[in-house]
């Protein structure tokens, strides 16, 4: 890769889901980007994921972590969107609804209590009795004493990957394979990155305009 980072403003280090997604919204933002992957892009933990979408499916209280989540899941269509303006393609997201079961008395009783805080919270739950559970979803087991009925999504992690490297060029953002980065030091500019090939003989950095020269 070029180190020449010059003319970046922004530079997301780690092209999972979470970096890609940063760079696009910054992209979209006007922001000039660039992503730099020490593998391949969404080639770790981003696929490795089942794609379940889960904001609720153990959310008990009112933390920063579950209103996080739901936000995220909420705003999941629309970046499923995103992503099939910029390629054409469907990355298989699915708004859900997604079941969360109880097979003990002591979970049925947790469930109850889950769904009553949602409930009240204002967020979208059921609580649902194990014969009309079934009528919806008939492979259930049959030892199930509850089920509870999320807005939660699910979207097709197997395939995203390729998706997300052609829209992230399809946004204009620089994506830089194969280039694993050792330091990160801030400076004037947004930061300055240090990708380790470069790191080995780095002679001099110039701080004030956040270029690289090996
Ligand atoms: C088996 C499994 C199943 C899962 N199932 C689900 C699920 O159903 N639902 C759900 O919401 N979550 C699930 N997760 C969690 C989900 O995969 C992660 O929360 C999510 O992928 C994190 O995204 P990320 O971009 O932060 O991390 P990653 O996808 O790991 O991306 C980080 C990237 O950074 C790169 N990187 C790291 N260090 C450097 C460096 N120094 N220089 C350059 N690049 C670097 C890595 O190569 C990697 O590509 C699951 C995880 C696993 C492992």
């Amino acid at each position: 890769m070029s180190n020449d980072l010059s003319n970046v403003d922004v530079a997301v280090v780690g092209g999972g889901i979470i970096g890609c997604a940063v760079a696009l919204a910054a992209r979209r933002r006007g922001l000039s980007v660039a992503v730099l992957e020490r593998g391949r892009i969404c080639g770790e933990a981003s696929s490795a994921a089942g794609g379940l979408i889960c904001a609720q499916y153990d959310a008990d209280h009112d933390t920063p972590l579950v209103r996080l989540r739901i936000d995220g899941r909420d705003a999941f269509p629309e970046f499923a969107l995103l992503l099939e303006e910029l390629t054409g393609l469907s990355v298989g997201y699915s708004a859900g609804p997604t079941l969360g079961l109880a097979r003990t008395d002591e979970q049925r009783t947790q469930l109850l209590a889950r769904v009553a805080w949602q409930r009240k919270a204002g967020l979208d739950a059921e609580f649902l009795e194990p014969d009309e559970a079934r009528r919806r979803e008939p492979l259930l087991p049959p030892d199930l004493t509850a089920a509870a009925c999320y807005p939660d999504g699910q979207v097709d992690t197997q395939r995203w990957a390729p998706i997300i490297h052609r829209a992230l060029l399809a946004a204009g953002v620089h994506v830089h394979e194969g280039t694993d980065v050792t330091a990160v030091a801030a400076g004037p500019n947004p930061c300055v990155v240090y990708p380790s090939d470069a790191a080995a003989d780095l002679k001099r950095v110039d701080r004030g305009g956040g270029r690289m020269i090996k």
